[in-house]
């Protein structure tokens, strides 16, 4: 007998009737009128539409508030000011890593994310413990959400001497990827910078995941060297470039001229919707076949108090910022916070089809572009064919 039978749902194409799970898996999808399968347990979906379970491409675990009391905003608006402040506020903060990243996390779950890459502070004050909580963090809620970890040199790697040895522990120690920090900008050392981070790539077979927020032709040239390593160390397909706010402000030539690059080299793109700068031109990059992606960055933290970790949310600001409205540009931007997102991070892409993982959630709409419009509460998750979250929170195992 299957595990369970959710019944009474609805799906973006129009099909209606109840989901089949067994082993974590879609078994079956039963028209609606059609005799109910046997199951285990059955789950009334009360008609509900099912949207396949979504994927956060860019967080930071180790630096929200989550979970905590309210802490007013710090820092001064520039990048240097908030690392400045990060390093005086976090030895006061009476609640660990650990703590803080697994608060941050349930919110994923409550809001049906599957996935989630996370890059980790890795300097000189704090040295590999950042990572330790958040790989302890991903322990804790294993079966409910799959975590992949940056090491990422936020303060820096030539400026900072021994961050190119903590990086390369660090992924001795359980991260799944070499990060970066605008070459330039932080470290005036493009090459030094990037020479850094993708030798240590190479050497220890891991991806690479850079923070590109310089604008212009500086961010362009820092982007076209990244391409140019990715190339070289044959990487293509395992690169990200976080931001690329560079390419929002590029002329259309120079937009296509790197889109192609990117795409050749295999170098992916993941946005947040761009804050104050311009956003990158996602549905062009898209047509020339770069992996372009979403996630939620800063969260409830030190960086931006804004946030609740939602990707459906993240869809609408998205959508906001790149005044997308047809029907296709809202689906578009639910496959950055889903579908793209697991493509370019080599994840199962989420569907709702038999064979799929039965990771997916319920929510109150009538199809894929009203949810992007309206971002409705979860009322129901399930990841891998278990109930993890209701009402847009997490439901602890034991519940
Ligand atoms: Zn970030």
């Amino acid at each position: 007998m299957a595990d369970c039978f959710v019944a009474n749902v609805r799906l973006d194409d129009g099909f209606a009737g109840g989901f089949l799970i067994d082993k974590g898996r879609i078994a079956a999808l039963v028209t609606a009128g059609a005799p109910a399968p046997h199951a285990k347990q059955t789950i009334d979906g009360h008609g509900l539409l099912a949207i396949p379970a979504l994927v956060d491409g860019h967080m930071h675990l180790d630096k929200t508030l989550a979970g905590g009391p309210w802490l007013a905003h710090q820092a001064e608006p520039q990048r240097m000011s908030r690392i400045e402040t990060d390093k005086k506020i976090w030895p006061m903060l009476n609640r660990s890593v650990e703590q803080r990243a697994t608060a941050l996390l349930d919110w994923c779950i409550g809001h049906g994310t599957a996935h989630v890459r996370t890059h980790v502070d890795v300097d000189l004050e704090g040295g590999l413990s950042k990572l330790e909580g958040v790989l302890a963090a991903k322990a804790s809620r294993a079966g409910e959400v799959t975590v992949e970890i940056v090491a990422f040199p936020q303060s820096g790697i030539m400026r900072c001497p021994g961050v190119a040895d903590l990086l390369d522990r660090a992924v001795q120690s359980g991260a799944d990827l070499v990060g970066g920090l605008d070459p330039l900008e932080i470290d005036r050392d493009v090459k030094g910078h990037l020479d850094t981070v993708f030798e240590i790539a190479d050497h220890r077979a891991k991806g690479v995941d850079i923070h590109l927020h310089e604008p212009g032709e500086m961010g362009l040239h820092s982007l076209d060297q990244i391409c140019e390593r990715t190339t070289a160390l044959g990487l293509g397909g395992k690169v990200t470039v976080s931001h690329g706010f560079c390419l929002g402000s590029a002329p259309p030539d120079k937009q296509k001229a790197m889109a192609d690059r990117m795409a050749k080299a295999g170098v992916g793109l993941v946005t947040h919707g761009g804050a104050v700068w311009a956003v990158p031109p996602l549905e062009l990059l898209h047509e020339h076949g770069v992996l372009v992606f979403a996630g939620n960055d800063d969260v409830r933290d030190t960086w931006n108090p804004i946030g609740n970790a939602d990707m459906l949310e993240r869809a609408t600001m998205i959508c906001w910022r790149a005044d997308y409205r047809r029907d296709t540009q809202l689906r578009f931007a639910f496959e950055l916070c889903s579908g793209h997102g697991a493509r370019a991070l080599g994840q199962p892409v989420p569907a709702i089809a038999v064979g799929a993982d039965a990771s997916f959630a319920l929510v109150e709409a009538e199809h894929i572009p009203a949810a992007v419009a309206g971002h409705p509460r979860r009322e129901l998750v399930l990841h891998r064919g278990r109930v993890v979250g209701r009402d847009g929170k997490r439901v602890p195992a034991a519940a």
